[in-house]
């Protein structure tokens, strides 16, 4: 926001100060930072680096893009870009994960968000926290009932098998890993997800239920970036119980600088 300010301001000052103000946005926008050389060497041999985030603004930039159904899709979101998560049939339960970018072992953590917020769900305004409590994302925007489920493990095909499945069923943890894999990146373990969307209400005894869902078409959350992030969404394939209404369909998502 204050380089924004800046360079909006600069256009009315000499051209000299306009090129500074514009060479170091632009640096600034590419992820280059003004840094000790030593330090960030250093910092690279404690954390291997993925190789460079790849999004091209041009074609990301409120581009409409399909999670098709009972599959997961993965994007490079920089710091301060949001991403808006469309239920567009109302009724499908999006799977989502944010690992902050070159520390992928750093990733959307539920216990951590649920010990801050005190609670089940994410209100507007609650940060996505990571497994180091750090905010990877923050929830701007949610048009749905605000119901999204943080307790319920993303599903695999071992939870189908227990559900009487006995050939490979689609699941949201392969999803994740392929998804990733599609942007040249893997992880050995899958982090809890956050189930956006999803109805899991919860009784005073402690008990839970997957009921169907409760949002209508178009619904839709924003989540800011606070970090640049990989987030994956899956359009969870679960249908046999009712989260989904057993009709799994596809979602959108968008990303808005
Ligand atoms: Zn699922």
């Amino acid at each position: 926001m204050f380089l924004s300010n800046y360079l909006w301001s600069a256009k009315d000052c000499v051209p000299e100060w306009y090129a500074v103000a514009f060479v170091s946005g632009w640096a600034l926008a590419n992820g280059y930072a003004f840094c000790d050389a030593s330090a960030l060497a250093q910092s690279r041999s404690v954390y291997p680096l993925p190789p460079r985030l790849t999004t091209n603004r041009k074609h990301s930039v409120s581009a409409l893009q399909t999670i098709p159904a009972r599959r997961g899709k993965a994007v490079a979101v920089k710091k301060g870009q949001a991403l808006k998560i469309i239920n567009t049939h109302g009724h499908q339960v999006v799977d989502f994960w944010a690992f902050v970018a070159g520390h992928l072992t750093e990733y959307s953590g539920m216990e951590q968000c649920r010990a801050t917020w005190l609670k089940l769900c994410p209100d507007v305004g609650d940060h996505l926290y990571s497994n180091r409590r750090r905010p990877i994302m923050t929830l701007e925007e949610d048009t749905s009932p605000g119901r999204h489920d943080t307790v319920i493990a993303p599903c695999d095909n071992e939870r189908y098998g227990l559900l009487g499945c006995t050939e490979y069923h689609d699941n949201c943890r392969d999803n994740m890993h392929a998804a990733l894999l599609e942007l040249g990146y893997s992880v050995p373990f899958t982090p809890c997800s956050m189930n956006l969307f999803m109805n899991i209400p919860w009784q005073q005894d402690g008990s839970l239920s997957f009921d169907p869902p409760l949002s209508s078409p178009g619904e839709y959350v924003l989540w800011r970036a606070q970090l640049d992030c990989i987030a994956v969404m899956s359009c969870c394939p679960q249908d046999i119980l009712l989260i989904n209404n057993k009709n799994t369909v596809d979602a959108h998502y968008q990303i808005i600088n």
